[in-house]
C-alpha cells in the first residue's frame, strides 16, 4: 500500500501548497487562533474522518479508524503563528499586519492533512486508527500540547509522532535523532529592590544598578563553574531594566532570563542555584530580592526504538532523500509533552533552498521553505504508520 500512497501523495503537492498558502496568508498568534482550526476541522470531516473541536482549547483531533484491528498511532502537526511582520515579496504575503507564519507551522498542517486525504481514501485497509492532532498555541508557554493530552487527545494512543521542517537544512534532507534533542526552556524573573537616591550620593542609596550587575555576572558562574561540563546549560539574562537619568540612583532594577538544559536534574538544580545566588546578594548589597521562576516546555526527548526504526525506514523507503542525524540544540518545542506521555520521535526535514529565497532562519521576517518538504513531511507520516504496521 505504501507505494500506492506515496504516488497518491506526490499527485496532491498542488493541493498541499495551496492549504500551505491560504493558511500563510492567514496566519493567527497562539491562543487567537480561529479560522485555522475551522478550516482544518473542515477539511477532514470533508474525508469522512471522525473531528473533535475544541479539545484543550482550540485544537482539533481528527480519528480515522481502519477496516482492520491495529495499533493507534497519533500524528501532530502545530498550526499557530507569530507576532511579527512578514517581510518577504510573495504572492501569499500574509494578509494579517503584524502576524506571520515565519516558523512553518502552516507547512506542518498542509502536509498533515494531505497525509489525512490518501489515508482516508484508504480506510478500509488500514490495520488500526490514525489521530490527526492538529494543536493550537505552539510558540508560548502554557501552549496547546499540554491542554490537549488534558483534555484526552492521547487516550488509546500507542505511539506518536511529529515533524518540523528546518531551515537550515537543504530540502532532500530528512533529519532523525534518538534520546534529548531540544531542550527544556525555563524562564526567571527577578526583581532586585534597592532604595533611590542621589546620584552624588551612594552611601545614602541602596544601588540596585550595581546590585543587578553583580547578579547578572554571578550567574553566569552557574553554566560555567557549576554544574557538570558534560551536561548541556545555557543561561542568558535577555532583559536589564532600571533607570532613568544619568545623576539618579533608582529605586529599582528588574533582570529577565531564559535557561535551557536537557537533564531534569541539571534543570531542577539550576533553578535551586539561580535563586539562592539571586538571594545571596541581599546580604550582600542590603537590597531585597524577589525571583519568580517558571518551568516551561521539558527537553524533547525522542525514544531511541522509535527513531532508530523511523529513521531505517526512511532510509529504505526514500532511498533519493539524504537521511542524517539532528544534532541536539538548545530549541524548544511542546512536542515535548506527549513525548513524555508515549514513545515516539519528532524529526526534521530540510526546507532550505536559495534559488527560491528559502534560506532565513526560523523566526525571521524572511523565512520561507521549499514547499516540497510538504510532501516530504507527509512521506515521513506514511512511514511512521508503515513501522507500526497501520499500513503494509
Ligand atoms: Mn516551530
Amino acid at each position: 500500500m505504501l507505494v500506492e500512497l506515496k504516488k497518491r501523495l506526490e499527485d496532491l503537492q498542488t493541493e498541499m501548497v495551496e492549504l500551505r498558502r491560504d493558511f500563510h496568508m492567514h496566519p493567527e498568534v497562539s491562543h487567537e487562533e480561529k479560522r485555522t482550526p475551522e478550516k482544518v476541522a473542515a477539511y477532514l470531516s470533508e474525508l469522512g474522518i471522525d473531528v473533535k473541536t475544541g479539545v484543550g482549547g482550540r485544537g482539533v483531533v481528527g480519528y480515522l479508524t481502519g477496516g482492520r484491528p491495529g495499533k493507534t498511532i497519533a500524528l501532530r502537526a502545530d498550526f499557530d503563528a507569530l507576532p511579527m511582520q512578514d517581510e518577504k515579496d510573495v504572492s501569499y504575503k500574509s494578509k494579517v499586519e503584524g502576524v506571520t507564519h515565519a516558523c512553518g507551522h502552516d507547512v506542518h498542517t498542509a502536509a498533515l492533512l494531505g497525509a489525512a486525504k490518501v489515508l482516508s481514501e484508504k480506510r478500509e485497509e488500514l490495520a488500526g486508527t490514525v489521530v490527526f492532532i492538529h494543536q493550537f498555541a505552539e510558540e508560548v508557554s502554557p501552549g496547546g500540547a499540554e491542554a490537549m493530552i488534558a483534555d484526552g487527545c492521547l487516550e488509546g494512543v500507542d505511539a506518536i509522532y511529529g515533524a518540523h521542517v528546518w531551515s537550515e537544512n537543504d530540502v532532500g534532507e530528512i533529519l532523525f535523532q534518538s534520546g534529548y534533542t531540544m531542550a527544556a526552556a525555563d524562564t526567571f524573573h527577578i526583581n532586585v529592590q534597592g532604595k533611590g537616591g542621589h546620584g552624588a550620593l551612594p552611601h545614602l542609596t541602596i544601588d540596585p544598578v550595581v546590585a543587578a550587575s553583580q547578579l547578572v555576572v554571578n550567574l553566569q558562574q552557574i553554566p560555567s563553574r557549576r554544574v557538570d561540563p558534560l551536561k548541556a546549560i545555557v543561561l542568558t539574562v535577555g532583559s536589564f531594566h532600571s533607570g532613568k537619568a544619568a545623576n539618579v540612583i533608582p529605586d529599582s532594577a528588574i533582570i529577565e532570563g531564559t535557561v535551557r538544559t536537557f537533564d531534569e536534574t541539571v534543570r531542577k538544580d539550576a533553578e535551586k542555584m539561580i535563586t539562592s545566588t539571586a538571594q545571596a546578594l541581599e546580604m550582600q548589597t542590603g537590597a531585597s530580592v524577589e525571583v519568580t521562576y517558571h518551568f516551561g516546555h521539558p527537553a524533547v526527548y525522542n525514544h531511541p526504538k522509535e527513531s532508530d526504526s523511523l529513521k531505517q525506514m526512511t532510509e529504505k523507503h526514500l532511498p533519493s532523500f539524504h537521511v542524517k542525524e539532528m544534532k541536539p540544540f538548545m530549541g524548544a518545542e511542546d512536542f515535548s509533552y506527549y513525548l513524555k506521555e508515549r514513545p515516539g520521535t519528532f524529526f526534521f526535514v530540510g526546507g532550505r533552498n536559495e534559488d527560491l529565497h528559502a534560506n532565513f532562519p526560523h523566526h525571521h521576517p524572511k523565512f520561507d521553505v521549499d514547499e516540497e518538504a510538504l510532501g516530504t513531511i507527509g512521506k515521513v507520516f506514511l512511514l511512521t504508520l508503515k513501522d507500526q504496521d497501520v499500513i503494509d
